[in-house]
């Protein structure tokens, strides 16, 4: 019997996202193998923080990598770092809120609940531009002495109208101010892993671990500039300071590494074309029903070039709202978590296990059957 059954908690088909409130991801086999292995003794974290992080650096070929738990965590180090750096976090420590430079700079069009984590290590946001347009002059004038890093969040979905992020690196650099890239759920591709940072020249890219990277939940991933790697390090757990609470343990480090492994051997290709398969029979099997138009959308919420399907109800002939097949998948046994957008629904087929698309075309089939026969009947 499973763990969640004994305590009474229903599994959720997630056909959303990864999404932390779901659970994150689910990890293969081996990340857990890796995890419990890493489980079995004691060891010196320091030392284990740094080879893992040189791994990962080879095999996401950057400069250097640090595993924290989180992509919010990671924020939080990357922004400490770029407060104090190495000798300043040694320094300073928990006292990073005295460095002369804490202020972030951000784009108003990439303002993301997430960017609380900026002022959580103690430096104040500065926001540029607004919602429409932002001007390469606001950067560079909001660029002082006291600035510590600019933070750009990475997304197909928060560029339109931010500066691109290689305008905001070249102005940022000319005056010697690093960038950081809140890439958490920019996977795949897995080319991202390298890509703001070596492609960009960003000095810090985060990734989330229990997203599409499918490590543990709480783990998370920076990658780049070596001193500023260093730095987030020594504000990190094992040390006493400002991100100890943030703390990562041996089996999340560990099991981070696995997934980063396992993912870049990972065959995206046929994960595309797989997923490509799966919106198609949904799309076929819902097209069917009066009231309901279902089509293949293109690219996910997050910007990702993956597929998933849209169907938009009228409720009129279809008897059923998109509010009403959301809750009612929802409240099923298991849950089905999809997405909902006004008169529509969209479900992702990447965060699936196998079996589960079936089962979502045999849950919203019968709901439909049942309420378009009824609708006809009144
Ligand atoms: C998910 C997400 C985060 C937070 O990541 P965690 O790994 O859950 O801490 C931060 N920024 C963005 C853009 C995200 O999508």
């Amino acid at each position: 019997m499973s763990v969640y059954k004994t305590l009474g908690v229903r599994r959720v088909i997630n056909a959303y996202a990864r999404l932390t409130r779901l659970g994150g991801s689910l990890m293969p086999a081996p990340v857990l193998a890796a995890m419990a292995d890493a489980a079995t003794s004691y060891v010196d974290m320091f030392e284990l923080q740094q080879k893992v992080g040189q791994r990962l650096a080879e095999l996401t070929r950057n400069e250097a990598a640090y595993v924290c738990n989180g992509a919010a965590a990671g924020l939080v180090l990357s922004t400490l770092a770029c407060m104090t750096g190495v000798e300043g976090a040694q320094k300073m420590g928990l006292r990073a809120i005295h460095s002369p430079r804490r202020e972030v700079i951000v784009q108003c069009a990439q303002r993301i609940p997430y960017d609380d984590a900026v002022q959580l290590a103690g430096a104040e946001l500065v926001q540029i531009g607004n919602a429409i347009q932002t001007f390469a002059w606001e950067l560079e004038a909001a660029i002082s002495e006291r600035t510590a890093a600019v933070l750009y969040i990475a997304g197909e979905h928060l560029q339109r109208a931010a500066l691109s992020l290689d305008e905001t690196v070249r102005i940022a650099h000319i005056h010697g101010v690093p960038v950081i890239v809140d890439a958490a759920a920019q996977l795949p591709p897995p080319e991202n892993l390298w890509r703001f940072t070596k492609e960009y020249s960003a000095d810090l890219a985060v990734f989330s671990g229990g997203k599409d990277l499918c490590g543990p939940q709480a783990s998370g991933l920076i990658v780049g500039k070596a001193e500023l790697v260093a730095a987030c390090a020594a504000h990190g757990s094992p040390h006493r300071g400002t991100g100890r609470p943030m703390k990562v343990g041996k089996e999340e480090i560990v099991g981070l590494l696995r997934a980063v492994e396992l993912y870049l051997c990972e065959d995206q290709v046929a994960r595309v074309a797989h997923s490509e398969a799966v919106v198609a029979r949904w799309v076929a099997a819902f097209e069917v029903f009066p009231g309901v138009h279902a089509r293949r959308d293109f690219p996910n919420e997050a910007g990702q070039p993956t597929p998933r399907a849209v169907v938009v109800f009228d409720p009129q002939i279809a008897g059923l709202s998109a509010a009403d097949v959301e809750r009612l998948l929802w409240e099923g046994d298991p849950r089905i978590c999809v997405a909902r957008a006004d008169d529509r629904i969209l479900i992702t087929p990447d965060t699936l296990e196998p079996g589960d698309d079936a089962l979502i075309t045999e849950r919203l089939v019968a709901l439909l059957s049942s309420h378009t026969s009824n609708s006809k009947l009144t």
